[in-house]
């Protein structure tokens, strides 16, 4: 070990990480008293949740990461935001809620054939909550669905829009992925869709407030872990170590799987080999705002597009954000939009920022010809390749067996390590920020039973 003990009080929890997860590990220990430090690597909280203002004039808040928060009224993030009097926007995408566009014959779907092939999509998705024994991968699952001469929307919805649900290609979700009951992870019903005015970056903010400044630390990145007897020494990129009773990995399964984090003991076989198998998945978003919204139908109405290519390939779509691009309701708000992509469009577009963003500016150029102005501002996320992401979020690979979510968030080292974060996700939401903020509670309340052992 190199550098000097840093001082903290004895029996300070350590939490690695301060996304979701790690802030409400760190507010849930700090109201029972416990002492904690959170130690972040980037610059910023948050982690998977950045809301940036894009034109910097507060008009224009663009979630780069987490957006959605699915089925809000038992969701207990909705529920957090609510109580803190932060406005929410619906935006569940319906029947009539956007468009399809073909770049092969350069023609816009009708209403009646949007919502025909938008009803299609989601009866097929629906069938995917049934388990199936025949298929070794969701693609298979799907080019049985599609059949030999499958209509060109239909095809490209299934294989490239599931991919921005699950994080990972078609060829490597487990075919059951969805599969209600088939995983210890449960599975939203998808009955409402809502996003936050202002932004994600709200949760953050709430999350952050109860924490002294000396007990986050940023531009901390942890390197290695020890474990040794009832202490825990955890060493950053700069040589600080610090000694504590317990320590929360809240790192993203990303980051476990790159092994920048080495343990001392090692991770136990069981524990690396989930960890290997569990999927990490690559999506990344390309925001703008606008002056004017020229892609909407009707000025005062959300409209998402969807710009089927040609030849067909992994692609994103547009997500008209404008609704909630306002500081907070009320608020002034510019014309927004959100292109998401998967697989290699978002590789690339990670790898080379600037270049995704006059791609995407382009393809709208080409979808509204008549109408297309450029944005005023742009933004590229660069999750898949941040040293603190090393993708998106965590999906069920075809390799990914029933249990191994239970395994990822045990504890280890005699309980002197423990694990949370949105892939721990065991009786809760596998990849979202419900499950993240759930697996925190669930590490700090088993320090804290741990800490009431030790004492008795
Ligand atoms: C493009 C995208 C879209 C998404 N859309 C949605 C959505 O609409 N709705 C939804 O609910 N969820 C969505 N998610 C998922 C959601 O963002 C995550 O599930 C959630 O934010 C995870 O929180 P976490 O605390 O588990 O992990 P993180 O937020 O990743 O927090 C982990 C923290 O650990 C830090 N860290 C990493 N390595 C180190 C190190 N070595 N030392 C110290 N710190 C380190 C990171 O910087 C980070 O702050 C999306 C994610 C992405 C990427």
């Amino acid at each position: 070990m190199t550098g000097d003990r840093t001082n903290v009080k004895p029996g300070t929890v350590i939490i690695i990480g301060g996304g979701v997860s790690g802030l409400t590990a760190a507010n849930r220990l700090k109201r029972a008293g416990v002492p904690v430090l959170v130690l972040e690597g980037r610059d910023r909280l948050g982690g998977r949740i950045h809301t940036v203002d894009l034109a910097g004039d507060e008009t224009s808040w663009t979630d780069m990461g987490a957006a959605w928060i699915d089925d809000h009224l038992t969701n207990k993030v909705y529920h957090l935001l609510n109580d803190a009097g932060i406005g929410v926007e619906s935006t569940k995408m319906g029947l009539f809620g956007h468009q399809i566009f073909d770049q092969k014959s350069s023609r816009w779907k009708n209403t009646a054939a949007t919502a025909w092939t938008t009803a299609k999509f989601g009866w097929r998705l629906g069938k995917l909550q049934k388990e199936s024994t025949e298929f070794s991968s969701l693609d298979e699952r799907f080019a049985a669905m599609l059949g030999d001469k499958p209509e060109r929307a239909d095809e490209y919805l299934l294989k490239y829009f599931p991919e921005l649900l699950n994080g990972g290609p078609g060829s490597d979700v487990h075919p059951n992925a969805s599969a209600k009951d088939y995983w210890e992870y449960k599975i939203y019903e998808e009955k409402t869709s809502v996003m936050i005015t202002g932004g994600y970056r709200h949760l953050v903010d709430e999350l952050a407030k109860p924490l002294a400044d000396g007990e986050v630390l940023l531009n901390h990145p942890v390197t290695k872990v020890s474990v040794d007897g009832s202490s825990v020494v955890v060493e950053t990129a700069q040589g600080q170590t610090f000694e504590g009773s317990h320590v929360i990995v809240t790192v993203p399964l990303g980051v476990l799987k790159a092994g920048t984090i080495t343990f001392d003991p090692p991770l136990p076989a069981a524990k690396q080999d989930v960890i290997e198998r569990i999927g990490f998945g690559t999506v990344e978003k390309v925001t703008m705002a606008f002056k004017t919204a020229f892609w909407r139908r009707n000025s005062n109405k959300a409209n998402h597009v969807f710009a089927i290519p040609d030849p067909l390939d992994a692609h994103g779509m547009f997500v008209d954000v404008t609704d909630v691009a306002g500081a907070s309701p009320g608020m002034p708000a510019s014309p927004c939009l959100a292109y998401v992509c998967g697989s290699d469009t978002a590789t690339r577009a990670a790898k080379n920022p600037e270049e995704a963003a006059k791609r995407v500016a382009a393809e709208l150029e080409l979808v509204f010809p008549d109408t297309f102005e450029p944005p005023v501002a742009t933004a590229t996320s660069t999750w898949s390749s941040s040293p603190f992401s090393r993708g998106c979020y965590p999906y069920a690979s075809v390799d990914t067996r029933p249990g191994d979510f239970i395994t990822l968030g045990q504890p280890i080292h005699g309980g002197r390590v423990l694990f949370a974060g949105d892939a721990c996700a065991d009786g809760t939401f596998l990849s979202n920020v419900e499950g993240a903020l759930v697996s925190g509670e669930r590490a700090a309340e088993a320090v804290l039973e741990a800490q009431l052992a030790e004492r008795l």
